[in-house]
């Protein structure tokens, strides 16, 4: 059998992150392709709620870190327990998986080059499947791997969707960004039988290196359009920033809704980095995307794909985005928004089933 799926969960004031919960729901899934348990290890202070939670998301083993040193993330200490546990076992995990988070990119790195195995970063999607290597420099490599990971991620000058698969070491290792997978159906009681192992804390002089002298978490005004139902995004098709007013004319029509944007609009300096959709800026599933005059490249595609419902407005009927959007309307946006917001308020609803934009 194969090695176990371990996620690493990652924590704020002993709070287990989304992301840690959107991995165990797609880590459930890789792990039942492979017939193995899917684990998490859970490293803070005061554990309890999160190993909780970690377990109605899915967990089926829990490695347990708990320790006050081990309250705030710190690179040293993280990586020695995760280490000095990882190391003990006789199978490596087959599979790692890490938020794309400024944790899990410090610590990720560290576990894949203590193991020597590759690791691929800002993951899309992931799944189980086989590969034969047929060729090759290094012959050691040639042979027929049942049960690789593939981890996918855009790639190539961020033109292209590339499988990365690195199937010769385990832990076969990725990050995967918040909210690219979904959280899963949490359970409401705990199963019965899942096994909590505590892990051996013992650090280290040299892990003392680093000392945090201070934490600074919440930027005052800071905006996170993550948590909105409506996105309404504009791209360069607006025109000028100017046009951003009528996104947010739009966008007032719905409740929890916020404006969105292109990185072109953002480089442009029409709106600011917090706002920007996609691979470099935010993966969003909202319930309804509403794209304003955006052509719909792969890495603004990564960034919304996973939205309940897209709509894209573009005076192209050929853009890039009619491609993938729920409903398409070709039109000018400084045609089509008015219209829409007129008989949003005309008729007093939020529900855009309801328009009709001629
Ligand atoms: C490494 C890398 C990372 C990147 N990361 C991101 C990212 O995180 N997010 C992101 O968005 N992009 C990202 N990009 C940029 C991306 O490749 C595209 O360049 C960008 O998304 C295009 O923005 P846009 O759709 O606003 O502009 P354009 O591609 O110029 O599209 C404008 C669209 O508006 C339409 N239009 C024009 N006028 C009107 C009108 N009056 N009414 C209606 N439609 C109109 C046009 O038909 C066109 O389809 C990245 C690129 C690289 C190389």
């Amino acid at each position: 059998m194969a090695g176990e799926v371990l996620v690493v969960a990652e924590q704020v004031n002993s709070q287990v992150a989304n992301v840690t919960l959107e991995l165990l729901g797609e880590g459930k899934k890789l792990a039942r392709k492979l017939g193995s348990p899917l684990s998490c290890f859970v490293i803070g202070h005061n554990m309890e709620a999160a190993v909780d939670a970690v377990i109605k998301a899915g967990a089926e083993k829990v490695y347990l870190a708990d320790h006050a040193e081990l309250a705030e993330y710190k690179t040293l200490h993280y990586r020695r327990v995760i280490l000095d546990e990882l190391s003990s076992w006789a199978t490596p995990p087959h599979t790692l998986l890490m938020g794309s988070t400024t944790t899990g990119r410090d610590l990720a790195p560290r576990i894949a080059a203590f193991f020597e195995t590759g690791l691929t970063a800002d993951t899309i999607e992931l799944d189980i499947g086989p590969y034969e290597h047929t060729s090759g420099i290094d012959q050691t490599k040639i042979g027929y791997f049942p049960e690789c990971l593939y981890a996918s991620r855009p790639s190539f000058g961020e033109s292209l969707k590339a499988r990365i698969l690195g199937p010769w070491k385990d832990p076969q290792m990725a990050t995967i960004r918040p909210g690219v997978f979904a959280k899963p159906e949490m359970l409401t009681e705990k199963p019965e039988g899942v096994e909590i192992k505590k892990v051996a804390i013992n650090f280290q002089p040299s892990d003392y290196r680093i000392t945090i002298k201070e934490t600074l978490r919440e930027i005052e005004g800071k905006i996170d359009i993550t948590a909105a139902d409506v996105i309404v995004a504009g791209g360069y098709g607006l025109g000028s920033a100017d046009g951003v007013n009528l996104l947010k004319d739009l966008a007032a029509c719905f409740e929890n809704s916020v404006v969105g944007a292109s990185r072109k609009i953002v480089d442009l300096g029409w709106m600011t980095y917090p706002y920007q959709v996609g691979q470099t800026g935010k993966t969003v599933r909202p319930k309804i995307y509403i794209a304003c005059g955006i052509s719909g490249a792969l890495q603004h595609r990564v960034g919304m794909q996973k939205s309940e419902l897209i709509i894209a407005i573009n005076r192209d009927p050929d853009a890039p985005i009619f491609s993938f959007a729920d409903q398409g309307i070709v039109g000018d946006v400084y045609h089509v928004i008015p219209e829409m917001i007129k008989q949003l308020q005309e008729k007093n609803t939020s529900k855009l089933a309801e328009l009709k934009v001629k």
